[in-house]
């Protein structure tokens, strides 16, 4: 599978939630420590402020063309730790079905400078005053694609995902602070003051006072099941994803101690040689496959049992 495969399987911006993921990892490759979003419009409208590193006037004009990235590339870099971004099409997908303005500035810069993008074409740019980072507009999303317009959901189903969006990749990056508007409401955020803060923001303090600390990552105690999965949250190599067989060997290590439609609360940061990660599955697609699952499972499964069942009276 050659890299060009794995790059052009993925649609970049399926939907708004897609499209702040990719926001909000570009913000981080830039090494922000606060970062700002507004959603309206069911999430065809989206304003995100960073104070990161910002990018030059030439760097802004090239950012919006496709395969333009000030970063990569071998296919083992698609799980590496160094940066979110690799393929230099986000930014070019997004401007192409939207109408934005990108303004930013960066240390070498003693002004900002600004475009204005429509449908992927700069119809504007000028000089702007500006702090270090980057602020980006996104306006009437998929105004030109009505088929993928159609495709969106209701507006608490679209608000639903980015809220999950925002929250794992703050839950990831407890060192940057994260603010998500919806419709001028802040629903999220928090202080980019560590790993106990953010649980305490992200949750309550009371899930903070239940959870415990293993070789992978933050398991809950008994006080604090779930009726879904859905807190179980898994980061490889720092990114959020999908994994039935950590997921499993998570809930396979309480075993007896779970009741029926019960689940774990569990954070899980594995880090992985990033050759021992099948990268026929899409990054984009979340979802994740290992060269060798047994491997990964029965490693999760024995480290989590071991400090579980020592420490649980
Ligand atoms: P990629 O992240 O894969 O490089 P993108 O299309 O997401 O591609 O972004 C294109 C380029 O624009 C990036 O490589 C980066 O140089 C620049 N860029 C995008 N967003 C930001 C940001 N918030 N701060 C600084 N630079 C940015
Ligand atoms: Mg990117």
């Amino acid at each position: 599978e050659s890299i060009s495969n794995i790059i052009a399987a993925g649609e970049v911006v399926e939907n708004p939630a897609s499209m702040i993921k990719e926001l909000i990892e570009n913000s981080l490759d830039a090494n922000s420590s606060s970062i700002k979003i507004n959603v309206t419009n069911k999430g065809r409208n989206v304003k995100i402020i960073d104070n990161g590193n910002g990018m030059s006037k030439t760097d802004l004009f090239l950012s919006i063309e496709r395969h333009a990235t000030s970063k990569i590339i071998s296919k083992e870099d698609i799980y590496n730790l160094k940066s979110y971004g690799f393929r230099g099409e986000a930014l070019a997908s997004i401007a192409s079905v939207s109408k934005m303005s990108i303004a930013s500035k960066n240390i070498d810069s003693i002004t900002g400078h600004q475009i204005y993008v429509n449908a992927g074409k700069i119809i504007k740019d000028k000089e702007v005053v500006k702090n270090q980072g980057t602020e980006i507009e996104i306006k009437e999303l998929f105004f030109n694609t009505p088929a993928r317009l159609k495709f969106l959901r209701t507006k608490n189903t679209e608000y639903n995902k980015i809220k999950h969006v925002v929250l794992t990749q703050a839950l990831a990056n407890y060192n940057v602070s994260f603010q998500l508007s919806l419709d001028n409401k802040i629903v999220l955020k928090t202080s980019g003051k560590g790993f106990e803060n953010c649980i305490t923001e992200l949750f309550s303090f009371n899930i903070l006072k239940n959870l415990k600390k293993f070789k992978y990552g933050y398991y809950g105690t008994m006080d604090i099941l779930r009726s879904t999965k859905d807190y179980i949250f898994t980061y490889i190599n720092k990114r959020y994803v999908k994994s039935k067989i950590i997921e499993t060997a998570i809930i396979d290590a309480y075993y007896t101690k779970l009741m029926k439609g019960k689940y774990p609360f569990a954070i899980i940061y594995f880090d992985i040689n990033p050759k021992e990660i099948d990268v026929n599955v899409h990054p984009s697609k979340k979802i994740i496959k290992f060269s060798n699952d047994n491997t990964v499972y029965n490693d999760i499964k024995s480290e989590l049992k071991k400090t579980l069942w020592e420490n649980e009276s």
